[in-house]
């Protein structure tokens, strides 16, 4: 509550204002690296880096960029062993078919969700409101965590599972949805879209007098998708930009503005090694100002885009931001005529131990092939370890082949596109810019 207050406060700073914060914040966030964690300090030092430097902004270029592979290598030495409440262990990654496991901290913690909060406030949406999810999320939570959440959710959540969308399902959720009556809605545009797609096609007009808006995230929204959405459901979209590993990095105002969250998360858009200016574009690296559990200095998220230059007409100070490229994420076909969310396959391959890679092609009459990459001999997963984290999903109807590689080849257009079907259904259009790359 105190963070969503000071995030309620400082939203309205002018940009200098913001950025002094920014380098406060950056200078205590990089001495506390160097202090508590062996990797930083090792790191640091064989850069020359200047730990102490007042422009901790201009000095951070000299620290080089952190990829999956150098936290998967020293993910142990990241961590601030005397972290107040301890770190626990998080999985991500899942999308770009490199799974990543990385630790978390309270702190870090609160103030993503106090940004979330702050982004619902934008849409007159409260703590306390409605918001029904449309989401699929692995069973990773503590006991403790778990009875917490519960409590919250059975007053003020709902849960309609992303991952299993046939359309005798989604006629049940668009009851349910009705009956709960929401402020908001979260999930995946790609299901959100899903769900309104078949609504509008069965002409089940929705009553929905208490929506006020629609978040979604997780992955790219296509322009295709948002005005499906917000016009079955009669209410605005709004988009977040952010990852587990990486934070709340920003969120869409109702100007249709992504505004950084730049209390708590430092935006670099770096091309060949170099940090470049507002309006070109870059790969979004990110340095979490609040994360002391486990720092994550210039975190090279993989998606593409700016940084907007000027100001937005809501007086925010913080600054805009435009995601080119980011993750996309596709379904998977059942012959039983279910579909499955690519997260639902994606979240079991990424927790086997000893997957470095992977890759998941459903060809038109339904087969699967898993291609694995190893992340090293001597530590491989075995075929059958794959067969029975992924049949739970597939059913045992679908033809399932398991190939260990060596190499999954880039996609032409450099996407991050893991999970692709070639199964098409007359009642699903899929767009254009999913199908058709690979
Ligand atoms: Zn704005």
């Amino acid at each position: 509550m105190r963070y969503q207050r000071e995030l309620r406060d400082s939203q309205w700073l002018a940009p200098t204002q913001l950025y002094a914060l920014q380098q406060e914040k950056l200078k205590r966030l990089i001495a506390h690296a160097a202090e508590n964690t062996n990797f930083y300090r090792d790191r640091f030092a064989q850069n020359q880096f200047d730990v102490h430097a007042d422009d901790a902004v201009s000095e951070l270029m000299n620290i080089p960029l952190l990829d999956k592979q150098t936290i998967r290598d020293h993910c142990e030495d990241m961590i601030w062993q005397q972290t107040p409440g301890g770190v626990y262990a998080n999985y991500t990654g899942g999308s770009s078919g490199e799974p990543l496991k990385f630790y978390i901290d309270k702190r870090r913690q609160a103030y993503d969700q106090a940004a979330r909060m702050r982004s619902h406030e934008w849409y007159d949406v409260r703590v306390g409101d409605r918001e029904l999810y449309l989401w699929g999320s692995p069973i990773e939570h503590t006991r403790t965590d778990t009875l917490k959440r519960m409590r919250d959710w059975i007053t003020h959540h709902q849960l309609l599972d992303a991952f299993e969308m046939s359309p005798e399902r989604m006629d049940i959720y668009l009851n349910k949805l009705e009956r709960f009556q929401p402020a908001s809605i979260y999930g995946y545009p790609s299901s959100i879209a899903l769900l309104a797609e078949h609504g509008l096609e069965q002409g089940r007009k929705l009553n929905l007098p208490n929506l006020k808006a629609i978040f979604v995230t997780g992955e790219i929204c296509y322009p295709h998708h948002r005005q499906t959405i917000s016009e079955y459901f009669s209410a605005p979209v709004t988009n977040g930009y952010g990852s587990r590993e990486a934070g709340f990095i920003a969120h869409e105002c109702p100007e249709g503005n992504l505004h950084v969250t730049a209390e708590n998360v430092f935006v670099e858009i770096i091309r060949d090694g170099k940090r470049v200016s507002e309006g070109q574009a870059g790969e979004i690296v990110v340095t979490h100002l609040d994360a002391y559990g486990m720092p994550m200095i210039r975190y090279q998220t993989g998606d593409i885009g700016k940084l907007k230059p000027g100001r937005c007409a809501c007086g925010r100070g913080l600054p805009m931001m435009d995601v080119v490229e980011g993750r996309t994420t596709d379904f998977l076909y059942l012959p039983d005529g279910s579909i499955k969310h690519a997260l639902s396959i994606i979240y079991p391959l990424r927790e086997l131990e000893g997957v470095k890679q992977f890759r998941v092609l459903q060809q038109a009459d339904y087969s699967v092939t898993v291609d694995i990459v190893c992340e090293n001999k001597k530590a491989c997963v075995t075929r059958e370890a794959v067969a029975r984290s992924v049949l739970p999903v597939l059913g045992h109807e679908v033809d399932l082949q398991i190939d260990l590689v060596d190499r999954i080849p880039v996609t032409r257009s450099g996407k991050f596109h893991y999970v692709t079907s070639d199964v098409s259904l007359p009642t699903i259009t899929i767009p254009q810019e999913i199908s058709s790359d690979d």
